[in-house]
Protein backbone atom coordinates (compact mmCIF):
# COMPACT_ATOMS: atom_id res chain seq x y z
CA UNK A 1 0.00 0.00 0.00
CA UNK A 2 1.26 3.31 -0.53
CA UNK A 3 1.28 5.77 2.28
CA UNK A 4 -1.36 7.96 1.21
CA UNK A 5 -3.45 5.00 0.31
CA UNK A 6 -2.56 3.80 3.90
CA UNK A 7 -3.17 7.04 5.91
CA UNK A 8 -6.26 7.32 3.81
CA UNK A 9 -8.05 4.06 4.91
CA UNK A 10 -6.86 4.78 8.68
CA UNK A 11 -8.81 8.22 7.88
CA UNK A 12 -11.89 6.46 6.69
CA UNK A 13 -11.81 3.17 9.46
CA UNK A 14 -11.42 5.99 12.16
CA UNK A 15 -14.16 8.21 10.50
CA UNK A 16 -16.42 4.32 10.65
CA UNK A 17 -15.81 3.91 13.82
CA UNK A 18 -16.94 7.08 15.10
CA UNK A 19 -20.00 6.71 13.14
CA UNK A 20 -20.81 3.22 14.51
CA UNK A 21 -20.20 4.29 18.25
CA UNK A 22 -22.97 7.42 17.50
CA UNK A 23 -24.87 4.49 16.42
CA UNK A 24 -24.28 2.71 19.72
CA UNK A 25 -24.92 5.24 21.31
CA UNK A 26 -28.71 6.10 19.80
CA UNK A 27 -29.70 2.35 20.58
CA UNK A 28 -28.35 2.55 24.19
CA UNK A 29 -30.96 4.62 24.25
CA UNK A 30 -33.32 2.14 23.56
CA UNK A 31 -32.12 0.07 26.85
CA UNK A 32 -33.67 -3.13 27.73
CA UNK A 33 -37.01 -2.74 25.61
CA UNK A 34 -36.03 -4.95 22.80
CA UNK A 35 -34.94 -7.75 24.61
CA UNK A 36 -37.64 -7.41 26.92
CA UNK A 37 -40.41 -6.97 24.18
CA UNK A 38 -38.40 -10.26 22.40
CA UNK A 39 -38.75 -12.44 25.74
CA UNK A 40 -42.29 -10.85 26.21
CA UNK A 41 -43.39 -12.13 22.31
CA UNK A 42 -42.17 -16.03 23.10
CA UNK A 43 -43.97 -16.07 26.78
CA UNK A 44 -46.94 -14.97 24.86
CA UNK A 45 -46.13 -17.79 22.23
CA UNK A 46 -45.32 -20.19 24.85
CA UNK A 47 -48.65 -19.53 26.38
CA UNK A 48 -50.64 -19.87 23.59
CA UNK A 49 -49.26 -23.28 23.08
CA UNK A 50 -50.25 -24.13 26.26
CA UNK A 51 -53.88 -22.63 25.60
CA UNK A 52 -54.11 -24.47 22.83
CA UNK A 53 -52.94 -27.39 24.58
CA UNK A 54 -55.79 -27.35 26.99
CA UNK A 55 -58.06 -26.37 24.70
CA UNK A 56 -57.56 -30.17 22.96
CA UNK A 57 -57.61 -32.02 26.30
CA UNK A 58 -61.24 -30.35 27.17
CA UNK A 59 -62.43 -30.98 23.63
CA UNK A 60 -61.29 -34.23 24.05
CA UNK A 61 -62.52 -34.87 27.53
CA UNK A 62 -66.09 -33.76 26.50
CA UNK A 63 -66.21 -36.14 24.06
CA UNK A 64 -65.43 -38.95 26.04
CA UNK A 65 -68.58 -37.28 28.15
CA UNK A 66 -70.61 -37.23 25.72
CA UNK A 67 -69.98 -41.17 24.72
CA UNK A 68 -70.65 -41.79 28.19
CA UNK A 69 -73.70 -39.91 28.59
CA UNK A 70 -75.09 -42.52 25.45
CA UNK A 71 -73.73 -45.11 27.38
CA UNK A 72 -75.53 -44.35 30.65
CA UNK A 73 -78.88 -43.82 28.64
CA UNK A 74 -78.79 -47.08 26.80
CA UNK A 75 -78.18 -48.80 30.12
CA UNK A 76 -80.82 -47.13 32.09
CA UNK A 77 -82.84 -48.11 29.27
CA UNK A 78 -81.71 -52.03 29.61
CA UNK A 79 -82.38 -52.33 33.21
CA UNK A 80 -85.97 -50.81 32.39
CA UNK A 81 -86.45 -53.59 29.92
CA UNK A 82 -84.89 -56.04 31.82
CA UNK A 83 -87.09 -55.03 35.06
CA UNK A 84 -90.54 -55.59 32.52
CA UNK A 85 -89.03 -58.83 31.40
CA UNK A 86 -89.33 -59.63 35.45
CA UNK A 87 -92.68 -59.79 34.94
CA UNK A 88 -93.42 -62.03 32.19
CA UNK A 89 -90.65 -64.77 33.52
CA UNK A 90 -92.16 -67.71 33.67
CA UNK A 91 -89.97 -69.94 35.85
CA UNK A 92 -87.24 -69.43 38.45
CA UNK A 93 -84.35 -70.06 36.45
CA UNK A 94 -85.36 -67.39 34.39
CA UNK A 95 -86.11 -65.16 36.95
CA UNK A 96 -82.43 -65.31 38.59
CA UNK A 97 -80.76 -64.54 35.54
CA UNK A 98 -83.06 -61.68 34.74
CA UNK A 99 -82.32 -60.18 38.17
CA UNK A 100 -78.32 -61.06 38.04
CA UNK A 101 -78.49 -59.08 34.83
CA UNK A 102 -80.07 -56.03 36.35
CA UNK A 103 -77.17 -56.36 38.90
CA UNK A 104 -74.77 -56.65 36.63
CA UNK A 105 -76.14 -53.62 34.22
CA UNK A 106 -76.90 -51.51 37.71
CA UNK A 107 -72.94 -51.68 38.56
CA UNK A 108 -72.08 -50.72 35.23
CA UNK A 109 -74.35 -47.60 35.31
CA UNK A 110 -73.11 -46.90 39.44
CA UNK A 111 -69.64 -47.17 37.43
CA UNK A 112 -70.60 -44.95 34.20
CA UNK A 113 -72.43 -42.12 36.70
CA UNK A 114 -69.47 -41.75 38.94
CA UNK A 115 -67.00 -41.42 36.24
CA UNK A 116 -69.53 -38.61 34.95
CA UNK A 117 -68.57 -36.98 38.20
CA UNK A 118 -64.47 -37.38 37.37
CA UNK A 119 -65.17 -35.79 34.03
CA UNK A 120 -66.87 -32.58 35.51
CA UNK A 121 -64.08 -32.27 37.63
CA UNK A 122 -61.50 -32.71 35.36
CA UNK A 123 -63.81 -29.94 32.94
CA UNK A 124 -63.77 -27.49 35.45
CA UNK A 125 -60.22 -28.05 36.37
CA UNK A 126 -59.23 -27.65 32.08
CA UNK A 127 -61.76 -24.10 32.06
CA UNK A 128 -60.07 -23.01 35.40
CA UNK A 129 -56.54 -23.57 34.05
CA UNK A 130 -57.57 -21.59 30.44
CA UNK A 131 -58.94 -18.98 31.86
CA UNK A 132 -56.17 -18.31 34.25
CA UNK A 133 -53.68 -19.13 30.75
CA UNK A 134 -55.27 -16.45 28.74
CA UNK A 135 -55.71 -13.77 31.74
CA UNK A 136 -52.03 -14.14 31.58
CA UNK A 137 -51.53 -14.11 28.12
CA UNK A 138 -53.95 -10.63 27.78
CA UNK A 139 -51.37 -9.33 30.58
CA UNK A 140 -48.13 -10.15 28.69
CA UNK A 141 -49.73 -8.49 25.43
CA UNK A 142 -50.71 -5.59 27.35
CA UNK A 143 -47.12 -5.24 28.47
CA UNK A 144 -45.37 -5.76 25.37
CA UNK A 145 -47.61 -3.42 23.30
CA UNK A 146 -47.05 -0.79 25.73
CA UNK A 147 -42.99 -1.64 25.37
CA UNK A 148 -43.27 -1.71 21.79
CA UNK A 149 -44.99 1.32 21.10
CA UNK A 150 -41.94 2.67 23.69
CA UNK A 151 -39.75 1.45 21.30
CA UNK A 152 -41.63 3.06 18.08
CA UNK A 153 -41.44 6.18 19.57
CA UNK A 154 -37.49 6.07 20.43
CA UNK A 155 -36.90 5.09 17.01
CA UNK A 156 -39.14 7.58 15.25
CA UNK A 157 -37.51 10.13 17.36
CA UNK A 158 -33.83 9.07 16.20
CA UNK A 159 -34.88 8.09 12.97
CA UNK A 160 -33.38 10.49 11.02
CA UNK A 161 -30.17 10.45 12.66
CA UNK A 162 -30.35 6.49 12.54
CA UNK A 163 -30.37 7.15 8.75
CA UNK A 164 -27.68 9.89 8.17
CA UNK A 165 -25.53 8.01 10.53
CA UNK A 166 -25.98 4.70 8.18
CA UNK A 167 -25.92 6.49 4.96
CA UNK A 168 -22.43 7.28 6.14
CA UNK A 169 -21.21 4.11 7.34
CA UNK A 170 -22.75 2.76 3.72
CA UNK A 171 -20.55 5.03 2.14
CA UNK A 172 -17.40 4.66 4.29
CA UNK A 173 -17.87 0.65 3.77
CA UNK A 174 -17.91 1.20 0.38
CA UNK A 175 -14.31 2.96 0.63
CA UNK A 176 -12.86 -0.16 2.48
CA UNK A 177 -11.84 -3.69 1.32
CA UNK A 178 -13.78 -6.33 1.98
CA UNK A 179 -10.86 -8.15 4.50
CA UNK A 180 -10.48 -5.22 6.14
CA UNK A 181 -14.37 -4.57 7.48
CA UNK A 182 -14.30 -8.34 8.04
CA UNK A 183 -11.35 -7.94 10.70
CA UNK A 184 -13.06 -4.62 11.64
CA UNK A 185 -16.31 -6.48 12.04
CA UNK A 186 -14.83 -9.13 14.02
CA UNK A 187 -12.51 -6.76 16.35
CA UNK A 188 -15.61 -4.95 17.08
CA UNK A 189 -17.96 -8.02 18.33
CA UNK A 190 -15.45 -8.19 20.80
CA UNK A 191 -14.76 -4.16 21.73
CA UNK A 192 -16.89 -1.40 21.19
CA UNK A 193 -13.92 0.33 20.02
CA UNK A 194 -12.35 -1.41 17.43
CA UNK A 195 -9.85 1.15 16.20
CA UNK A 196 -7.94 2.88 18.44
CA UNK A 197 -5.20 5.84 18.97
CA UNK A 198 -1.44 4.94 19.92
CA UNK A 199 -1.07 7.07 23.08
CA UNK A 200 2.46 7.39 24.47
CA UNK A 201 3.25 4.74 22.38
CA UNK A 202 1.04 2.59 23.97
CA UNK A 203 -2.29 0.76 22.83
CA UNK A 204 -5.13 3.18 24.22
CA UNK A 205 -7.62 0.13 23.93
CA UNK A 206 -5.68 -1.81 26.45
CA UNK A 207 -2.75 0.10 27.15
CA UNK A 208 -0.19 -2.28 27.03
CA UNK A 209 2.86 -0.15 25.36
CA UNK A 210 3.69 -1.10 21.88
CA UNK A 211 6.95 -2.82 20.31
CA UNK A 212 9.88 0.55 19.75
CA UNK A 213 9.88 -1.65 16.10
CA UNK A 214 6.05 -1.25 15.54
CA UNK A 215 6.05 2.34 16.29
CA UNK A 216 8.39 2.95 13.70
CA UNK A 217 6.91 1.32 10.85
CA UNK A 218 3.56 2.78 11.96
CA UNK A 219 5.28 5.90 10.82
CA UNK A 220 6.13 4.96 7.30
CA UNK A 221 2.55 3.96 7.37
CA UNK A 222 2.67 1.22 5.01
CA UNK A 223 0.57 -0.89 6.28
CA UNK A 224 -2.31 -1.27 9.12
CA UNK A 225 -1.18 -2.76 12.25
CA UNK A 226 -2.59 -4.14 15.11
CA UNK A 227 -1.79 -4.24 18.92
CA UNK A 228 -0.57 -7.67 19.74
CA UNK A 229 -2.33 -7.87 22.91
CA UNK A 230 -5.88 -7.00 22.28
CA UNK A 231 -6.31 -7.29 18.21
CA UNK A 232 -7.21 -3.33 17.85
CA UNK A 233 -6.30 -1.97 15.00
CA UNK A 234 -4.00 0.56 15.60
CA UNK A 235 -3.95 4.55 14.26
CA UNK A 236 -1.27 6.90 14.82
CA UNK A 237 -2.08 9.66 17.58
CA UNK A 238 -1.16 12.75 15.45
CA UNK A 239 -3.56 10.96 12.02
CA UNK A 240 -6.42 9.97 14.68
CA UNK A 241 -6.18 14.15 15.74
CA UNK A 242 -6.46 15.33 12.29
CA UNK A 243 -9.12 13.14 11.74
CA UNK A 244 -11.10 14.06 14.91
CA UNK A 245 -11.09 17.33 13.26
CA UNK A 246 -12.55 15.98 9.79
ZN1 LIG B 1 -4.26 -3.23 22.68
Amino acid sequence: MEALHVEETLRILYRLQQVDLELDELSEGEGDLPTEVEALRQKIETLSASIAAEEEKLHALRESRAGSTQAIQDLRERVRMLNERLRTVRNNKEYEATTNEIATAEVDLQTMERSMTTFNTQEANYIRDIESLTRQREECTREMEEKSDTLSAIHDTNADEVSELRAAREALQAQLNGDLLKRYSHIRSAYNDAVVKVRKGACSGCYRALPPQTLVEMRRLEQIFTCENCGRLLVDEEIAASMTAV
